[in-house]
């Protein structure tokens, strides 16, 4: 058995779930309390307040105990009906799989085909909804920040063209690895309905799902008729009303919400957002010196939450992650669908500062140098540089 790997502490740099902070920590380990009681409102209040202010809106925001999966499935069901047809656009993995869900159930999903290398054509988008004359595309779905390439898109542009267009379709977007790390304004943006996930830049466990909800969209729902029951906003927004939830919550998750909020808050959006943008260029500073291939080849569009490398013809990116994972006990993300054994991410989000990005680096570097894989050295001299400069 290697020691090393059971000492220190694991580093997870894998583009979520990210670390956990010990405050976080600390605040789901209290007693659970009765979610009917008294004592419950303030925890209710308390979190749908801070996540208003990070989904940057005056909207209602929806908790719900779940992946982020099922936030996508709550924003389509809410607000469709069977047959309607979505306009999706293929950043990758993600806007894939999200694309699937729409299809199961029983939308016509349509999917602007993308090359896994570039964030959102909104041109595209565009040309989609001016040829729509009759207007049976109901939403346009997007993601902001697609996790399987790094690519961030633009989404006020693809707010922009729904209004040149006069098309009446709802926005929705996919924030699950943007939020609280890269600057998201839900109201500004004109989005209508924002998925979001709790185990990335909200430095939570898994287990929370979020649906921000504008007007037109709680409208849009008096209407939709796909089935929907546990994913029913109206029932939550009817209990959240009264300071409670339907169902049980997760209650122990709520804990580390209101703490997780309230650091985010207490730093500052602003500098939260300066935090990440910082770290993604140290990254992307060592991969240039290690003279390998971002994944993302839109320079404007890197993702500041995680960075996507591609490796040399040859090199086998799984058998690299696990040599970092065996070798130095610091997971980092595979690659996803069709970027399986040829890609790896490194995730630079949530709880995480320039020394923790130095040690990440060092990792990489190091299994670079330990897997045979053609680089040059220097990655983490080039970031150190960056930092400090
Ligand atoms: C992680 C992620 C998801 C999936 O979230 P789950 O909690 O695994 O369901 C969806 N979209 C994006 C952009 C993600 O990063």
């Amino acid at each position: 058995m290697n020691q090393r790997r059971n000492s220190g502490r694991h580093f997870l740099q894998i583009p979520g779930p990210t670390n956990v902070p010990d405050r976080v920590l600390n605040a789901i380990q209290q007693p659970t309390i009765d979610h009917r009681g008294p004592g419950f409102r303030d925890l209710t209040a308390d979190v749908l307040n801070g996540l208003g202010q990070v989904f940057q809106t005056r909207s209602k925001v929806v908790v719900f105990p779940s992946s982020g999966t099922g936030a996508w499935e709550a924003a389509l069901v809410n607000t469709l009906s069977a047959g309607d047809r979505v306009l999706m656009y293929e950043t990758g993995h993600f806007a894939q799989l999200w694309y699937g869900i729409a299809g199961r159930l029983g939308l016509d999903a349509q999917l602007l085909p993308g090359d896994w290398r570039h964030p959102v054509d909104s041109v595209a988008i565009g040309e989609a909804l001016a040829k729509d004359v009759d207007h049976r595309i109901k939403a346009v779905c997007v993601v902001h920040n697609e996790t399987s390439t790094g690519a961030m898109s633009d989404v006020a542009a693809v707010r922009a063209v729904i209004d040149e267009t006069r098309h009446p379709a709802l926005l929705m977007v996919d924030t699950i690895s943007s939020l609280a790390s890269m600057d998201f304004r839900h109201d500004e943006w004109g989005v209508d309905v924002t998925v979001g996930g709790s185990q990335k830049g909200l430095m939570l466990p898994p287990g929370l799902g979020f649906n921000a909800v504008s007007d037109k969209a709680l409208a849009a729902s008096l209407g939709a008729n796909l089935p929907r029951a546990y994913w029913n906003w109206q029932d939550m927004l009817d209990a959240n009303n009264n300071g409670f939830f339907p169902y049980t919550p997760a209650t122990n998750l709520l804990y580390g919400l209101r703490e997780a909020l309230s650091m985010l808050l207490d730093e500052g959006l602003e500098n939260v957002f300066e935090r990440h943008r910082r770290l993604a260029e140290a990254t992307r500073c060592a991969v240039a010196a290690w003279q390998l291939e971002l994944l993302c080849l839109d320079s404007a569009a890197r993702s500041h939450s995680l960075t996507a490398v591609q490796l040399p013809e040859g090199a086998d990116a799984d058998a690299f992650r696990a040599t970092v994972l065996e070798r130095f006990n610091m997971s980092l993300g595979n690659g996803l669908g069709r970027l399986a054994g040829r890609v790896f991410r490194i995730g630079h989000l949530g709880d995480f500062n320039d020394l923790m990005l130095i040690g990440t680096l060092g990792g990489v570097e190091m299994g670079l140098a330990a897997s045979g894989i053609a680089y040059q050295r220097g990655g983490v001299t080039a970031a150190m540089d960056y930092l400090s400069g």
